[in-house]
Formats: structure tokens, C-alpha cells, sequence
């Protein structure tokens, strides 16, 4: 979990006091940006491996700044879940991505694509969530089993019991459960059978140049999760070599640049066009 540190104040670093500053400046412009409309959602396409087809989409989050032109989550994201923005921030990715998901379906007919949506902090993890899931669900009678929240391993820990009550509520409700990040720093195959995840996404860390031994350990962990009924989704596929070996180790899904950047949702839409003509 992240949170700030302890309370002392080190004035005498410029290093320091200016990242302070910053950190303040920025949520103060996100507060802003929230109101102002300047956050947005783009999609990067998730595809069946073993034929190519398109099959979801992740949400990733930009924040379109006047001044400083798009500004990576990787920037934002963390001092939003520092701040009581963090809520907002999930309540529109969630909204967005359920109303471009709707639209793009009227394109699609029958095909049902998913897509998943990253939340970032443990503290969302309550009743709070599951009741705002619920009402989304009630207001735009969306498929629940199209839509997936993303989160990670150490999101669990901060409140196992309370993660696993929660999670096993949204669960229920059809929506999918992914684990992302799989393979990075907290990663404990236990965490796989404990908590309701159907979908386990694979750290671009574990499958890049998966040569040799760490072959033989994506190996291992995919057959685990196919063992354990649930979808498994490889991140940074780079080349078609990997996606080959990926498809023939029983790996579902893969999304990485190779397959497609993240897009705007209409363009998302002109895709949806020429790939599924009326
Ligand atoms: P993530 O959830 O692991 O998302 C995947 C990141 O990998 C995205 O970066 C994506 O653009 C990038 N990526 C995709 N394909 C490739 C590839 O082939 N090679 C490499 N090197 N990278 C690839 P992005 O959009 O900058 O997001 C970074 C992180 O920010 C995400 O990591 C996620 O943790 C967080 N994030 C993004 N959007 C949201 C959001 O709406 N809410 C929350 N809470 N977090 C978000
Ligand atoms: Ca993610
Ligand atoms: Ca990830
Ligand atoms: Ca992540």
C-alpha cells in the first residue's frame, strides 16, 4: 500500500520540498481536471491467441492537460491514491469504459467483447465499491460478465478478510475478477486460490524473453491457472515468436504494442467498423 510516510518535514532539501510542491500542484489541477473534463480513457485491444481474434480491451486512463499536454498514469495515479480523489478517479473509469463498451456492443451484435478496468488503491476495496458496481449494473443493464476489474496482489494484503468478502460480492454479481501484474514483487500462488479472480494477467517482466528457465516457470504458472479454471492473459508480448509459444503453452489472451497501442474509444469504434460490417 501506498501512503505518505511518516510526518517529518525536511525542509532543507530542494529535492524534496519541490516534489512536495509538485505533488500538491498536481492534485490540485486533478481536482480541476476531474471537473473540467480533461480525463479520458483509451483502449488497448486484448486478442485470442490461438487465432488473433479481438476479444476485449483494457481501460488505461490520460490525462488530457492543457499545459502539459497527456499526462501517463503512471504520473497521476499515485497521487490520486494519495488523496480522496482516487474514488472519483475508479467511478469514471468504470462509468466511461461501461458507456464506450455499450456503444461499441450495437456495432458488434452478438460478440461479446469485455473490457477490464484498473482500480489502484486497497482502500477502494469496500461496500462502497460493490454498491456503486451494483447501481452501474442497475442503470445500464450492461452484461456484468463483459466487464472486469483489474487489481493487484498487494491491494489483497492491506485487508485480506475484507478484500476477499468484498471481491467474492462483485463476483457474484457475473463481472470478472483479473490479477494483474502477475509475477511482479508480491506474487504468492496462494493468492490465486484465495481470493474469487477468474482471470490472472501475466507481467510483461515474465514473459519477456522467456528464454530457458523462465519458460519454464510461465510454463508452469499457466497450466497452474488453466488447472484452476481461470483466463490468462500475457502481457508485453513482443514478438510473434513469443505470442506462438505463448498460444501452444495454453496462454488465452495476449495484449501488448504487437497487437495494438491503446486507442480513443471512437477510434476504437471505426475498428469495431471495419472488422465487424452490419
Ligand atoms: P497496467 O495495468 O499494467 O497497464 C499496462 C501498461 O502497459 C499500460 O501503460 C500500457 O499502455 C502498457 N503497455 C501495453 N503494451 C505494452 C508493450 O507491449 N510494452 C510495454 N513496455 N508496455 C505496454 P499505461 O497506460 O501508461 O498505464 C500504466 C499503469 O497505470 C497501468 O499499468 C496501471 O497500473 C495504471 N493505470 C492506467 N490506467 C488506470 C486507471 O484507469 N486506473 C488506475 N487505478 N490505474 C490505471
Ligand atoms: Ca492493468
Ligand atoms: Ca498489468
Ligand atoms: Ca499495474
Amino acid at each position: 500500500a501506498k501512503r505518505a510516510g511518516g510526518s517529518k518535514v525536511e525542509p532543507f532539501r530542494p529535492a524534496f520540498r519541490s516534489t512536495t510542491t509538485d505533488r500538491l500542484q498536481i492534485e490540485t489541477d486533478l481536482r480541476r481536471a476531474i471537473e473540467r473534463r480533461e480525463l479520458s480513457m483509451v483502449y488497448q485491444p486484448i486478442i485470442r491467441l490461438k487465432d488473433g481474434e479481438l476479444s476485449g480491451f483494457e481501460a488505461l486512463m490520460r490525462w488530457d492537460h492543457p499545459k502539459r499536454g497527456t499526462i501517463p498514469p503512471s504520473e497521476f495515479i499515485p497521487i490520486a491514491e494519495m488523496s480522496d480523489l482516487v474514488g472519483a478517479l475508479g467511478i469514471f473509469a468504470l462509468d466511461r469504459a461501461t458507456a464506450d463498451l455499450m456503444a461499441w456492443q450495437t456495432q458488434t451484435g452478438e460478440l461479446p467483447l469485455f473490457v477490464s478496468v484498473n482500480l489502484s488503491s486497497a482502500r477502494l476495496i469496500n461496500a462502497d465499491l460493490y454498491n456503486d458496481v451494483r447501481s452501474l449494473l442497475q442503470k445500464t443493464q450492461v452484461n456484468p460478465a463483459q466487464l472486469k476489474l483489474e487489481l493487484t496482489e498487494s491491494m489483497m494484503m492491506e485487508n485480506p478478510e475484507q478484500a476477499r468478502l468484498v471481491l467474492a460480492k462483485i463476483r457474484e454479481t457475473g463481472i470478472g475478477l483479473a490479477l494483474d501484474d502477475f509475477g511482479t514483487g508480491y506474487s504468492s500462488l496462494g493468492h490465486l486460490t484465495q481470493f474469487p479472480f477468474d482471470t490472472i494477467k501475466l507481467d510483461k517482466s515474465l514473459v519477456r524473453d522467456a528464454t530457458d528457465k523462465r519458460a519454464v516457470l510461465l510454463r508452469s504458472v499457466v497450466a497452474m491457472a488453466r488447472g484452476l479454471d481461470m483466463s490468462v492473459i500475457a502481457e508485453g508480448v513482443e514478438t510473434d515468436d513469443d505470442a506462438t509459444e505463448l498460444a501452444k503453452m495454453g496462454c488465452h489472451y495476449g495484449q501488448s504494442y504487437l497487437f495494438g497501442p491503446p486507442a480513443a474509444a471512437d477510434a476504437v469504434m471505426r475498428l469495431l467498423k471495419e472488422r465487424f460490417p452490419l
